[in-house]
């Protein structure tokens, strides 16, 4: 397996350090809190016991906090009036404040290597069971394991059986297309593929840069004169725990958790074709080979006579014009979000505020109806004593506006949640599916019809129900919906949720064909849930949406209208 490079984990740096003369410096409260989460991480990393990785991370954040030195409480054997620390937590702290150190988390540091780590979970082993394997077989890379494997040495390792032992030769065999065992989440690909490509003046690239809605290739390229000191400093990241491939100008590396990124250092002449080829769908790069060399994305394109494509297009071959796609900056609202007068986390204030901070005009606060079972649902007297906070509101933030909305529920029998006489004073009527999912085709599309036929409906939320990796999309005719939507003069929602995202890009191109008009929002469930505007615009540029063809990118007057 592939230590390259001697590697502890980056937390032991941190540890109190006791000067020459035996007394120890004083231990402060953040230093405190570093050994805590350290040693969370180091358990995680063994696989220990979920409950003690959280117990520690919930004392290591309210140490973090604490007005009050806690190496005193801990002396003065006060510890445990801290929240979160109990008599196991309790005697670590005396450890600590007592020695400088916890013996048992510089032990785990001699044990566990992220890298090991990283790379077994990349094969689909977990910690442990990698690192008794490279123990075992005393390998050191990649290179290493696969003779080891040729040789049919794995199942010499005890607890290494045949099922395991074709595991990994299977994804050993498909290192050169690396894969996550599972495709991320947009936000947390964008983290990861972003994080790289900034701290190696890149560009992230891959699915992340076409938005998908899970992403498997996840790259970055960079313009590199010397390939050798990029591909360094791509090794030496902390999100990358250790390297799998390398080669003179690509690398592939795997975080923590078994994770896959490859970087491509390109000559910076051919920094635009690198760019081009590694951001395209398979099929969308291979109908525009050969790819002329050039030192950026518009040069490529220029030399093959065609226009610049934007990323989210980059997925069936397309040679044409590309349509001036939705943008960001275009959104003058947002018509789905929660407080806490259901499950949101932030007051109605709290939430206008921030999207008037935004430069938005207009948001719709759009709690749940009581049928949405697992949180709190407003009742017609929640929903009118809900509109007195919304008008005292819209004083404080004049011009801007705070509309009356719900995210109702559309009851199994296709009737909503709420009387029509509560949902004709609102001034926006989001209506969602929640229980009730498995229903089978022609009574979900009934349901759901029977919902946007009510007058006071304008948007269906999320309207196929999936979670992206979780829970497949509903069985619903969507043909059917666009034409009821079309009919009702009804939009259709791009949920910008990272684990939705529904319509997807494929349904939101379908659903424009069909003449429907769809709303970008973000089901924001706190202040930084209104970032997933991103996500819902992208999610709609996938679908080739104009300005024109989202809602909510028009004046306040024009949707109320
Ligand atoms: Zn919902
Ligand atoms: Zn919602």
């Amino acid at each position: 397996m592939p230590p390259r490079r001697e590697q502890t984990p980056a937390t032991s740096r941190r540890a109190p350090s006791a000067p020459a003369d035996g007394t120890l410096s004083p231990v402060d409260n953040p230093q405190i809190a570093d050994r805590l989460d350290a040693f969370a991480t180091l358990v995680e990393l063994a696989d220990g016991n979920p409950h003690t990785v959280r117990a520690y991370r919930r004392a290591a954040e309210t140490i973090r906090g604490a007005a009050v030195p806690v190496a005193e409480l801990v002396r003065s054997g006060r510890a445990r009036e801290l929240r979160g620390v109990g008599p196991g937590i309790e005697a670590r702290l005396g450890e600590l404040v007592e020695t400088g150190d916890i013996a048992e988390l510089a032990e785990l540091e001699r044990e566990v290597s992220p890298d090991l780590v990283g790379f077994g979970r990349y094969l689909g082993l977990g910690a442990k069971r990698s690192v008794e394997l490279a123990r075992a077989l005393d390998v050191h890379s990649a290179d290493e394991l696969r003779e080891a494997a040729a040789a049919g040495r794995l199942r010499t390792v005890p607890g290494i059986g045949p099922k395991t032992e074709a595991q990994v030769l299977e994804a050993l065999a498909h290192e050169a297309e690396p894969r996550p065992r599972h495709g991320l989440l947009l936000n947390r690909a964008w983290e990861l593929v972003g994080g790289v490509a900034a701290a190696l003046d890149g560009e992230a690239a891959g699915d992340v840069r076409r938005w998908r809605d899970s992403c498997e290739l996840l790259a970055v390229v960079c313009a590199a004169g010397d390939p050798r000191s990029v591909l360094a400093r791509f090794g030496a990241l902390p999100q990358i725990v250790a390297l799998v491939e390398e080669s003179e100008r690509r690398a592939v590396g795997v975080t923590v958790e078994g994770v896959p990124v490859e970087l491509v250092a390109a000559d910076p002449g051919r920094f635009g074709t690198a760019l081009v080829r590694a951001t395209g769908s398979p099929a969308y790069v291979a109908a525009l080979e050969p790819l002329p060399d050039a030192p950026d994305e518009e040069a490529v394109f220029r030399a093959l006579d065609l226009p610049w494509c934007p990323p989210e297009l980059r997925e069936e071959p397309f040679r044409g014009e590309p349509p001036t796609l939705l943008k960001l900056d275009d959104i003058r609202g947002d018509l789905h979000c929660h407080t806490t007068w259901s499950d949101g986390r932030m007051s109605v204030e709290e939430m206008g505020r921030a999207a008037r901070a935004r430069g938005y005009a207009y948001l719709a606060i759009c709690d749940h109806t009581p049928a949405v079972g697992a949180v709190r649902g407003l009742s017609p007297d929640d929903v009118r004593r809900q509109a007195d906070e919304i008008a005292a509101t819209n004083e404080l933030l004049a011009p801007f506006r705070v509309l009356r909305g719900i995210e109702c529920d559309i009851l199994p029998d296709g009737r909503l949640d709420l009387p029509d006489d509560v949902l004709a004073e609102l001034d926006w009527v989001q209506a969602s599916v929640h229980g009730g999912q498995r229903m089978p085709r022609i009574e979900m599309t009934k349901r759901v019809e029977a919902a946007l036929r009510n007058p006071y409906v304008r948007c269906l939320s999320h309207p196929k129900g999936r979670y992206i990796n979780r829970r497949p999309e509903n069985a619903l005719d969507l043909e059917r919906v666009f034409e009821i939507a079309l009919e009702e003069g009804v939009a259709l929602e791009v949920n910008g949720l990272p684990d939705r995202l529904d319509l997807r890009g494929e349904h939101v191109r379908d659903a424009l064909r069909a003449g429907v008009q769809i709303v970008c929002s973000t089901d924001a469930h706190s202040v930084r849930g209104l970032e997933n505007m991103a996500l819902s615009v992208a999610t709609a540029r996938r679908g080739w949406a104009t300005a024109a063809d989202v809602l909510n990118t028009r004046p306040l007057d024009a949707i109320l209208g």
